[in-house]
């Protein structure tokens, strides 16, 4: 299983890191053994002392009759060690030390199957940070729809049953402290609420 994720699909987030608006999706993967547990907590890595909550619609990939499609949405995390980032993307290396550390990413448990959804619904969402709404969107704002990024994709690699497409965060990224909260809604319905644990909390 594979975490495919999609860098600067929303206009407003582009734009706050800087970034020009992308003529073709941004991809990048992290692996499994990026994945917080249920639950929490989310433990912040030494090595960074900026490390963004990038909240995004992740959609679960099934595959039918050879083709594959988003089965089933709900939220996660996108954890980005955001100074270790801007010093590859200066240096132009890869990201991976940035985005795919041991708990880059968190995916709540509740997933809710796409085809329960009218066509063009948009899927709201929200990360609460200590209570204050620090990021919303909604899958209507994306630059890349779902269907366009998954042919874009498997132009390159193939996407398998099981693999989660992380498809971009709205604007409102910010830095993480120990002791923070963090909840995140998909339509208005509490999917995760989460602890963040500094490294100095850490044995
Ligand atoms: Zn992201």
């Amino acid at each position: 299983m594979k975490l495919v994720c999609i860098g600067r699909n929303y206009g407003e987030h582009a734009k706050e890191l800087g970034n020009t608006l992308p003529e073709e999706p941004v991809v990048f993967l992290k692996p499994e053994s990026a994945l917080i547990p249920h639950g929490g907590p989310i433990r912040l890595p030494r090595f960074s002392q900026d490390v963004h909550h990038e909240i995004e619609l992740v959609f679960s990939i099934a595959v039918r009759q050879g083709k594959a499609y988003a089965d089933r949405v709900t939220i996660g995390l996108d954890l980005t060690a955001r100074d270790l980032q801007q010093e590859l993307k200066a240096k132009g290396l890869p990201w991976e030390k940035a985005k795919a550390f041991d708990g880059s990413a968190y995916v709540a448990e509740d997933f809710t199957a796409v085809e329960s959804f009218p066509a063009g619904h948009h899927l709201e969402f929200l990360l609460k940070k200590n209570g204050q709404v620090a990021q919303s969107g909604h899958s209507g704002q994306m630059i890349f729809d779902v269907p366009t990024l998954i042919a874009h994709v498997e132009r390159y690699m193939r996407l398998e049953s099981g693999d989660l497409l992380f498809t971009g965060t709205p604007a409102g990224v910010g830095a993480l402290r120990g002791g923070d909260r963090l909840e995140g809604y998909l339509l208005g319905e509490l999917l995760f609420d989460l602890q963040v644990e500094g490294p100095e909390s850490q044995r």
